[in-house]
């Protein structure tokens, strides 16, 4: 199993130490796994900066990968949040500057609001929410092309009070879809959304298969992790919904160059 999308004390919400999560993906008997702490440049609610120490960071990466060479494969990651504007080359900039192994480029802000937060969803109806929170995401990746896989496509599915009707906003999700697919680019299983209170999955077993059905094949599976307990959550469940859309492989990066793993 691949957990490719996790966090360590390097990141602002997360406070285990890199090598206590790795100890425990290598009690789990995962075969990699990517640490990939968050890089927020600007981050659009105050409360928090998720700047990151890029030179310990680094320091930390390659020597986890060295003392876990025998146990594990520690894939050099991070998690860029998109934003258009100034973050957006702060982003580039940190993806150019250390041979990451793999980018998750996700939106955590959009329209300079954060969409974990009840206010971007207020005053607003959930059609105008949804078209402008995927038309921000469509021009996000548009200009920046950095990245290996996106994060948890669908995020504000976990935050939004009302979901609408698809048809109020999946020609944009569509053209979103096309565009990554054009580019080369993934999506991922994020597992995390199992434990939020509204239950529908990032993505969606409907957003995945449209990923599938126009031609994308690049699936990472990743639990979110930001405790111990939550490490390689949920992975088995991921490759079922890969092969139940119709694919046969979990991708995996090194080198920020992707290969497909049979899933047996
Ligand atoms: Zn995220
Ligand atoms: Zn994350």
């Amino acid at each position: 199993m691949y957990d490719y999308h996790t966090h360590t004390n390097f990141s602002e919400d997360c406070f285990v130490p890199m090598e206590h999560m790795i100890d425990r993906a290598v009690s789990l008997g995962l075969t990699a796994y990517a640490i990939t702490d968050h890089y927020d440049p600007d981050y659009c609610n105050h409360d928090y900066t998720f700047s990151l120490d890029f030179p310990s960071y680094h320091e930390a990466l390659l020597s986890a990968q060295h003392k876990y060479k025998s146990s594990i494969r520690v894939v050099k990651g991070i998690e860029l949040g998109i934003q258009l504007g100034e973050p957006m080359q702060k982003c580039r900039d940190a993806a150019l500057g250390f041979p990451y192994d793999f980018i998750i480029g996700s939106i955590h802000c959009a329209e300079g609001q954060d969409v974990y937060m009840h206010d971007y969803y207020e005053g607003r109806s959930p059609e105008d929410v949804y078209r402008g929170f995927y038309a921000y995401m469509l021009e996000c990746f548009k200009q920046f092309k950095d990245y290996d896989v996106i994060g948890h496509f669908n995020i504000i599915d976990r935050y939004a009070p009302v979901v609408p009707d698809d048809s109020a906003y999946m020609d944009i999700v569509k053209e979103i879809m096309q565009l990554i697919i054009n580019d080369g680019k993934g999506i991922e299983i994020n597992t995390s959304s199992d434990r939020h209170a509204s239950g529908r999955r990032t993505p969606t077993k409907e957003l995945l298969q449209m990923y599938v059905d126009l031609g994308g094949e690049t699936v990472t599976t990743g639990s979110d992790a930001h405790d111990l307990e939550i490490v390689g959550r949920g992975l088995s469940e991921a490759h079922d919904m890969i092969i139940a859309a119709g694919l046969k492989y979990v991708a995996v990066f090194k080198d920020r160059k992707v290969s497909y793993i049979k899933i047996a």
